[in-house]
């Protein structure tokens, strides 16, 4: 790769884009097929046909050899099988390449392996992956070679989602019917409203050798072990200071392949925790969004590993040490650009604004717990509610400014008054005037608004982001649907307008909170006003299906009853799955790696005290007293691990899935935290050349 990069000739050119398409098809295809991308419908096969044949050509001339269906089952991750574009028959000895219509638009992949939570037998293997036109194919250049990669949605043979996409698709659709039937209400006639969203990654990078002799790390993702070093985060001299040569050539290629592959990727700073990072691109329509997250996260890995670098993507790499999170910012755009979470300067005489947000108000605490669930993973346990992550409870943070308005309006009826900003007051005369926003930010909330689009704080790092906007897509659609039915058909439209906002915000003002959402008052706060504090993941899940949960999926068709039940039933089984593959993890490390070497140890030094002794010395207290102590350890370690090791396989007793995640919340975890306590403080004892993996220190601070 060149030192320098032409950034203007260098994005989008692996993407076959709007530009590509206009280039490559003939008109009248090309208009078909963006008729298709903006209102919905089929593609005929003629079409299909020489949009494919285009496709190819275009990969082709990138280097591609193969193509893929590339799309997001219910593992977190995307899944891919490739195709070359060889066609039979090879007689002639010559290559015949080909990519029909059909290739292009269906795919049936094995859907056997993939989990479904009970939506099929495993004889029931016919799944479907059908082509998302509205987000782009591109080329992706990595060992493998050149492949041309076509988003999809997978599907069962009954048509049942089994992937991330179709949902987020159907809530899409679904916001757009009930988001335009709100605008028409003002006048407003648009084709389209689209939901759009910018997600901030945070990410560890260590070193590859050191994050290699570690098994934690390699079937975990995480440490399960580790004393904390000297220095943490203490100082803040991490967040935002000068970024590493190493890491800024790291950044740099990670900047290379995403622009290659369309994803804007925007800002990068150094994170808060030693070694981590965040990225974040500019926002795009919630489908693509999604997908380039997944880009997002897989470059980031694989530009690492060619960098001698590991990246880390879990929610909390290092006990003690900030977590990682996504931040999830989202808004509402009509196809002629209008943002209809802008409030502008004068929010209070913003009426069409105000009845948006009192909708998401609404909408936000009535299905506070489903939102809290899309972002429930097994590593953002570990995280929310520490010092570094919002809360498990759902709030809304509306800034001083509009917290006024809502006030005026619940108060009074009507809001007659917005706060101004003013001027920003330095001290210094040779600085510009700055003038501020009406609106601190609090970085403490798990929903705040931040000026035209709402940032939702709680998703994990490694998580998809395709939940936690279904969820929201799906609520607000439910709280305009609502707003809509009750004044289309009221006879005085602005009263009934007055009435409907009034009502939102008064009724589910509790969920409104612009404190401190990290202080333990918070906690009790919250619960006296009645707010749902899920703590954990399996606390969340049965939110998925609630009856008030599944009346609304149903009702705009973005999952039905059977969808629900299965995903919930995913979401138990990968819980416990995690936990398991770390209590394993665990065991094998204590018993292989670590019990040894601390054996070994004390054998050092019992052996030293012996020769001090033979040699004359009596006083030999420091080793003794060491042994003593690393001793009591050790056996404290070793009942603690024959205990984890019995917990562990009663969990094989145990067939319901919502049982088993139980059962390691309640024995298993508490079992491994036995486990590791004795362990972290043999570490700070024992030698350190005789320590059998890299410390904190060494992660964290010698990448
Ligand atoms: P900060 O960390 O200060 O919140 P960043 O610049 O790191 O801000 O990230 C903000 C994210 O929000 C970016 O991904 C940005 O593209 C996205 N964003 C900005 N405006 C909108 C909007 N109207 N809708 C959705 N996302 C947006
Ligand atoms: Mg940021």
């Amino acid at each position: 790769m060149a030192d320098y990069i032409k950034l203007d000739e260098v994005f989008g050119e692996n993407v076959f884009n709007d530009a590509a398409m206009q280039q490559r098809l003939p008109k009248k295809i090309y208009t078909k097929l963006r008729e298709v991308i903006e209102s919905g419908g089929e593609l005929d096969t003629e079409t299909a046909d020489v949009i494919a044949h285009e496709m190819k050509e275009w990969a082709m001339e990138k280097g591609a050899t193969h193509y893929t269906h590339w799309f997001q089952p219910l593992t977190g991750f995307t899944a891919e099988k490739h195709d070359s574009f060889l066609s039979t028959p090879l007689e002639s000895g010559k290559a015949l390449m080909s990519f029909s219509g059909k290739e292009l638009i269906k795919g049936e992949p094995d859907a056997s392996s993939f989990p479904s939570g009970g939506l099929r037998a495993t004889f029931e293997a016919r799944g479907y992956t059908a082509w998302d036109c509205t987000s782009p194919a591109f080329v992706r250049q990595d060992a493998a070679g050149a492949t041309l990669c076509i988003p999809t949605a997978f599907c069962s043979y009954n048509g049942e989602a089994l992937d991330e996409k179709t949902p987020l698709l159907r809530s899409m659709q679904a916001l757009n019917i009930q988001a335009k039937r709100l605008l028409g209400l003002f006048g407003r006639e648009v084709k389209k409203v689209t939901a759009y969203v910018g997600a901030e990654q945070e990410y560890f990078v260590v070193n590859a050798e050191k994050f290699k002799k570690r098994k934690d790390l390699i079937y975990c993702g995480r440490t399960l072990f580790g004393a904390m070093p000297p220095k943490g985060q203490d100082l803040n001299d991490h967040y935002f200071g000068t970024i590493r040569q190493r890491i800024a050539g790291f950044m740099k290629d990670v900047n290379y392949e995403l622009w290659r592959m369309g994803v804007p990727a925007k800002t990068q700073h150094n994170e808060n925790a030693p070694a981590q990072h965040e990225l974040a691109p500019i926002y795009t329509k919630a489908n693509v969004a999604v997908d380039h997250n997944q880009l997002v996260m897989q470059t980031l890995k694989r530009v690492a590993s060619a960098h001698g670098f590991k990246c880390i993507l879990h929610e909390k790499p290092f006990a003690g040490v900030n977590g990682s999170g996504k931040h999830n910012n989202w808004s509402l755009t009509t196809d002629d650009g209008v943002n209809l979470l802008d409030p502008g300067k004068t929010p209070h005489d913003n009426i069409q604004f105000l009845l948006i947000l009192s909708c998401v108000v609404k909408a936000v605490d009535r299905h506070a717990g489903l939102l809290r669930e899309s972002a429930a993973n097994p590593g953002n346990d570990l995280r929310l509610g520490a010092d570094e992550a919002p809360p498990a409870i759902i709030s809304i943070f509306l800034g001083e400014q509009l917290e006024d308005v809502v006030e005026q309006l619940i108060s009074t009826g009507t809001a007659t008054r917005s706060k101004k900003g003013g001027v920003l007051y330095t001290g210094v005369n040779s600085l510009p005037e700055l003038y501020k926003d009406a609106t601190d930010r609090n970085r403490t909330s798990p929903f705040a608004f931040t000026g035209n689009k709402f940032e939702f704080r709680m998703v994990g790092s490694q998580d998809s982001i395709a939940a936690a906007n279904i969820v929201l897509n799906t609520i607000i659609a439910e709280a305009f649907c609502e707003a809509c039915d009750e004044l289309e058909t009221a006879e005085s439209f602005d009263t009934a307008l007055h009435e409907v906002i009034r009502r939102n915000f008064s009724e589910h003002s509790r969920v409104i909170f612009n404190g401190n959402g990290y202080a333990k008052a918070w906690k009790e706060e919250a619960a006296r006003r009645g707010l749902p504090n899920l703590p954990t993941m399996v606390s969340a899940i049965p939110e998925l299906t609630k009856p008030e949960s599944v009346e609304m999926f149903e009702r705009f068709g973005v999952f039905t009853r059977n969808e629900l039940v299965s995903r919930a039933a995913v979401k138990y089984d990968v819980f416990a799955k995690t936990r398991s593959i770390e209590a394993k993890t665990m065991i094998n490390m204590a018993r292989k790696q670590i019990i040894p070497a601390v054996i070994r140890y004390t054998k050092t030094l019992a052996e030293d005290i012996n020769q001090l002794k033979a040699a004359g010395f009596d006083e030999v207290s420091v080793q003794t007293t060491l042994l003593h102590q690393i001793n009591r350890y050790l056996t404290e370690s070793f009942n603690a691990l024959v205990s984890l090791e019995e917990k562990d396989q009663a969990a094989a007793d145990i067939e319901d899935v919502e049982k088993l995640a139980a059962y390691y919340i309640n024995t298993v975890v508490p079992a491994m935290d036995a486990l590791r306590r004795p362990v972290d403080q043999l570490e700070m004892l024992v030698d350190k050349a005789a320590w059998p993996m890299p410390s904190y220190g060494d992660l964290m601070f010698e990448v």
